[in-house]
């Protein structure tokens, strides 16, 4: 006969070893603050997605209340030069032209115009996070600042943002796949499928996407652990790259070698799709 403690053991085991192994992924909501019911729909869809925020955005800071009232992470999503319309950048970006003293002012400011943020990624910056020595300034001042951690959007494949990130000490991660870049639902549900894959092959992965209508309709009829997922909030899906990251060496080959493509790879297929936002 089998005791109860037994079977409270066993019971016990095989939801560790489940919880331990199950791919994750965490998923980033950006461009929010300038749309107030796009953005509050966004942030009230029922899964722990996060949202990056655009400082001085007219709706920001109430978006970020409400996310913080529902429990949602939220981030500064702190804009940076662009190879290309840099009039879409906002107020508050970070420029080639700036001396080290404005890169640190602008991101102390941008940093306090979004109440609750945990963590940065950048809005754009397909020119700037190819540059070491601005890279290296931002990371020095959000390591003098301390408990943020920084997401590198990855607008180019030539980024050097999460590189630098590591080297400084700031926790960080790298966007995989980016949900949105055609807004239509069939290739937004591919591009959601391609984020499945790559936690599989992986054990993890990282999404963005955009506070698009049909962006939301197919999140809010996802179901993570219907498919063998587990969804993260972004600050433990960082915090634990490290770790993942080492032990995923193998999975990391299999990626590179037999490759359905997926993340930067398929976005940077196809540089037309590759959107810097
Ligand atoms: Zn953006």
């Amino acid at each position: 006969m089998v005791s109860l403690s037994t079977i409270v053991i066993v019971a016990c085991v095989g939801l560790t070893a489940n919880a331990t192994k199950l791919p994750e992924i965490a998923l980033i909501i950006d461009d929010i603050g300038y749309q107030y019911e796009i953005g509050r729909t966004a942030i009230e869809l029922q899964q722990s997605f996060a949202y990056a925020i655009l400082p001085f955005s007219p709706y920001g800071q109430g978006l970020a209340r409400l996310a913080k009232s529902l429990n949602k992470e939220v981030m500064v999503h702190l804009p940076m030069e662009a190879d290309d319309n840099n009039h879409l950048l906002g107020p508050s970006a970070l420029r080639l032209n700036m001396s080290r003293r404005e890169i640190e002012d602008t991101f102390h400011a941008s940093v306090a115009a979004v109440p609750y943020a945990v963590g940065i990624n950048n809005h754009m910056g397909s020119r700037l996070t190819r540059e070491r020595v601005h890279m290296n300034w931002l990371m020095h001042v959000m390591r003098e600042r301390g408990g943020l951690f920084f997401v590198d959007s990855r607008t180019t494949s030539a980024s050097v943002a999460s590189d630098l990130a590591h080297q400084t000490g700031i926790a960080t991660a790298t966007r995989d796949i980016f949900l949105d870049n055609l807004k239509t639902k069939t290739h937004i549900k591919e591009q959601l499928n391609r984020l499945v894959a790559a936690a599989k092959l992986n054990g993890r992965a990282l999404g963005i996407a955009h506070p698009h209508v049909e962006t939301l309709e197919v999140l809010r009829n996802w179901q993570p652990a219907k498919v063998g997922i587990r969804l993260v909030r972004i600050s433990e899906y960082v915090k634990r790259g490290r770790n993942n990251d080492e032990s995923m060496s193998n999975a990391d080959a299999l990626l590179a070698s037999d490759t359905p493509k997926c993340g930067n790879q398929s976005n940077n297929a196809n540089p037309a799709q590759d959107p810097d936002i």
